[in-house]
């Protein structure tokens, strides 16, 4: 079994209809990157930088992060990197902040919510980001995006970090991708418009699930409702998708859904670009893939996205497209 995978690596994910997808990693922390090459990961889908800012008691400095960052371009030789800037608050603390105790900290201050508000430490990870991006293919990703003003503020900050390190005298790569993560349902529903300002979408799945079905996706007593292939998140996928592709641009998943054996024909079929799964799901997944038929699945997609429930859509996908 671990033999026949490892006769994929070097191959492309293109199915027998020769339609080719992305296959890359999630990693935490530049450690990481030893199985990502073990594996064959194309590239890094999501860089989750919080480890730079966990288990210590004061914020990473400039040149700490552009070490990692400088790190991770390197190894990864040119092939894509996605770096996701600072997402705390909701379950991740960072005691020396001192944030505020919240009643609903997952509908709170976190993420880039708090890098707008605390725009000095959001601006050290930009430079040590731009800093690094001469050193490989980087994309700068922000987390937690409910509106376009966000989006928009964020932007104007990298930018003007930008312009200051150049008028430093430092190298920047000059064409960086910056694109958001779709996890709030708002940005999902919104797609069309912001497909026309970002430069890709990373869909979230573990938090659009979360926030689309109100189920906690830490409390056991609503897991049952915590449902990936819920029509209704399905439709929200397929939006996101429909909307980037409109525009020229790539729509990735960097939830756990996307190695997700299940939910992989599904995707496919939906049309999306870059699957972004831990490590070890990669090659799996490179296998599941060169049997499919992407034409077979976009014809299904009709009949996958007007089933009524999620156990309903599961079934349909196991009878049809797994064995
Ligand atoms: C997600 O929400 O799907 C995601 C990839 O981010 P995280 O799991 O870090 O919240
Ligand atoms: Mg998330």
């Amino acid at each position: 079994e671990a033999e026949q995978l490892k006769k994929l690596i070097g191959q492309p994910a293109n199915t027998t209809d020769n339609h080719t997808v992305e296959l890359v990693a999630n990693i935490g922390s530049p450690k990481d990157l030893e199985t990502v090459i073990e594996n064959d990961g194309e590239g890094i889908g999501l860089f989750r930088t919080e480890f730079l800012y966990m288990d210590r008691d004061s914020l990473p400095t400039e040149e700490e992060q552009f070490q990692a960052y400088q790190q991770v371009l390197s190894t990864m030789a040119n092939k894509p990197v996605v770096i996701r800037t600072l997402d705390v608050g909701g379950d991740k603390d960072l005691p020396y902040l001192d944030l505020p105790e919240e009643l609903n900290p997952f509908l709170g201050f976190r993420a880039l919510r708090l890098c707008l508000e605390r725009d000095d430490l959001f601006r050290v990870q930009l430079r040590a980001l731009l800093r690094a991006s001469v050193y490989g293919n980087l994309k700068i990703m922000f987390p937690m995006v409910a509106t376009l003003e966000e989006f928009r503020q964020a932007k104007a900050i990298l930018e003007e970090e930008k312009q200051s390190l150049i008028q430093a005298g430092h190298d920047i790569s000059d064409d960086i991708e910056v694109g958001i993560m779709v996890e709030i349902p708002s940005t999902a529903a919104l797609a069309d418009q912001f497909a026309k300002e970002v430069d890709f979408f990373s869909i979230g799945t573990n938090d659009l699930i979360q926030y689309t079905m109100a189920a906690d996706r830490m409390n056991e007593h609503v897991s049952h409702l915590y449902q990936p292939y819920h029509p209704a998140v399905l439709r929200l996928i397929k939006q996101v998708i429909d909307a980037s592709h409109a525009e020229g641009k790539w729509t990735g998943m960097c939830g756990e859904m996307a190695g997700d054996e299940v939910a992989i024909p599904i995707l496919l079929g939906l049309g999306l670009d870059e699957f972004s799964m831990s490590a070890s799901a990669v090659l799996p997944a490179r296998k599941q893939i060169q049997n499919l038929s992407y034409s077979t699945l976009q014809e299904a997609t009709t009949e996958i996205l007007s089933q009524s429930t999620n156990a309903d859509v599961k079934a349909y996908v196991e009878k049809h497209f797994l064995n």
